[in-house]
């Protein structure tokens, strides 16, 4: 009962008890044959895995997932970088139960609200930095980050400058999956098939140093990438130049670090031309980096924040976009918004939001991480990997962070292969029950911010066995 390393608050321990299933047990092979015969998978090729059968998550408890053969996984993503709480928080499941009582759904468009999404939006002040006061909601990150094309647009059109239009973003940022977020994000695999984009983006370099910087120190790299910024603002006249987007780490492109040179060059440009800089918060939000937001961890200040995944730790679905005052005044004061979705600002999200929030503020979940937990994840990681003739760099704070592979640390020679050798080592860690991802050559981990020392050893032990056995397979070692 007493581990001296469990750093979480002592109603962690009791807080998962299933209660029985909501459906009854099928075996592994039926419910993979049913899954194939009628689910389509995101990001996913149908035909390939329907061969293999998906893996079928029966339940979880803290930082553990359970499959249906019963094995017991150690979650090192974090669900989709979104389980920040951990898993079976009975706190939230039932505020959840109560707010579907009392009030499961009501709509806030026609000059209507409701207790939730009121406290809610009054805590994200106070946990928000000074000067985002007003927030607007929806569903997931995609359609947060529509609606910062949207609130964009009519800010400059409410200070009458309209020809302020372009959106500049980066090569490999996500930015979600809808339409705008498919082409705010510079996935090239997206774009492929996606004909029809929404128009007035465009996409700079990515401050990746290992993979882009040359012979360039990472001071100087961070510099030239910003700087590409500047050029297109001028190509484009910065007139008709409305606001850059960029996560401040990028965490689907490979949770990818940009040198400390950068977002204090990025803001200096922002400022000078008149261009809003928009932060894509939505993995880097609540706490990831040990912040309460990953700008502050770079010290810069956005003008608008997307938020999703970590706001509800992923219990139930909920977006949001966090507009600063000085966007959001003049936005107020120029009448309609003509945008919104049935369910922005859902009472039972609105009320498990606040009930998360509380846990990662009141439960002390973030100011561990900062102090403790993330600290000693990077240091772990770094012990158990600086050795491996596999991993050029570990980028990271608090608790993510990304492995580069490498077929050569000193020249930082990436392999000509590289997504298979990724693919590789994840195999060896679905085979040794640990979620790792796998993005390319870049190995990475996110998990919930609830692991305590003695779970953060056992993924760090795991993650190195597994690249240990990549590179023992590649002859390496
Ligand atoms: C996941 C993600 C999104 C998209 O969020 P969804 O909820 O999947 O629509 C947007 N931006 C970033 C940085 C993300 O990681």
């Amino acid at each position: 009962m007493s581990n001296p390393f469990d750093t979480r608050p002592a109603i962690h321990a009791e807080a998962h008890k299933p209660s029985g299933s909501v459906f009854a047990a099928r075996s592994t092979q039926e419910w993979q044959q049913m899954d194939a015969a009628h689910h389509l998978h995101p990001f996913s090729d149908m035909g390939s895995l329907n061969k293999q059968g998906s893996r079928v998550i029966t339940r979880a408890e803290g930082v553990y997932l359970w499959d249906s053969d019963g094995n017991k996984i150690i979650d090192g993503m974090a669900g989709l970088w979104c389980v920040n709480v951990g898993y079976g928080r009975r706190e939230i499941a039932e505020v959840a139960y109560k707010q579907m009582m009392e009030l499961p759904f009501y709509n806030t468009f026609f000059k209507t609200t409701h207790p939730p999404i009121i406290e809610l939006s009054q805590l994200l002040s106070e946990v928000t930095p000074a000067g985002f006061e007003h927030f607007f909601y929806c569903n997931s990150g995609s359609e947060g980050n529509d609606t910062v094309l949207r609130i964009v647009h009519q800010y400059w059109a409410s200070v009458g400058k309209p020809a302020k239009k372009h959106i500049i973003s980066r090569k490999n940022g996500y930015h979600g999956s809808t339409i705008a977020g498919g082409s705010l994000g510079g996935m090239g695999y997206m774009h492929e098939q996606m004909p029809s984009q929404v128009p007035n983006i465009a996409h700079i370099d990515q401050p990746f140093w290992f993979g882009e910087g040359s012979d360039l120190s990472p001071a100087e790299f961070g510099l030239k990438c910003a700087r590409q910024l500047e050029e297109k603002i001028l190509e484009l006249g910065a007139d008709n130049v409305a606001a850059f987007i960029g996560e401040p780490f990028q965490g689907a492109g490979g949770v990818i670090f940009p040198p400390e040179t950068y977002w204090p060059e990025i803001q200096r440009i922002c400022r000078k031309y008149d261009v809003l800089l928009c932060a894509d918060e939505v993995i880097g939000g609540f706490g990831r980096t040990g912040e309460w937001f990953a700008h502050q961890h770079f010290g810069f200040e956005p003008d608008t924040m997307t938020l999703a995944k970590g706001l509800t730790s992923g219990y139930v679905p909920m977006g949001a976009v966090a507009i600063h005052k000085r966007i959001a005044e003049p936005l107020i004061a120029g009448g309609d918004f003509n945008h919104g979705l049935t369910y922005s600002g859902h009472p039972v999200a609105a009320a498990v939001a606040v009930a998360n929030i509380k846990l990662l503020r009141d439960g002390g979940i973030i100011e561990r991480v900062k102090t403790e937990t993330g600290p000693y994840f990077q240091k772990a990681l770094r012990e158990a990997l600086d050795a491996s003739p596999l991993v050029g760099q570990i980028d990271g704070a608090g608790l993510v962070a990304g492995m580069q592979l490498t077929e050569d640390k000193a020249s930082r020679k990436r392999f000509a292969n590289g997504y298979e050798i990724g693919l590789k080592c994840r195999d060896y860690c679905f085979k040794n029950n640990l979620i790792m991802r796998a993005t390319g050559d870049r190995m990475l981990l996110s998990p919930p911010l609830v692991m305590n020392k003695s779970e953060i050893d056992e993924l760090v032990e795991k993650a190195a066995l597994c690249i240990g056995l990549t590179a023992r397979e590649l002859g390496m070692v």
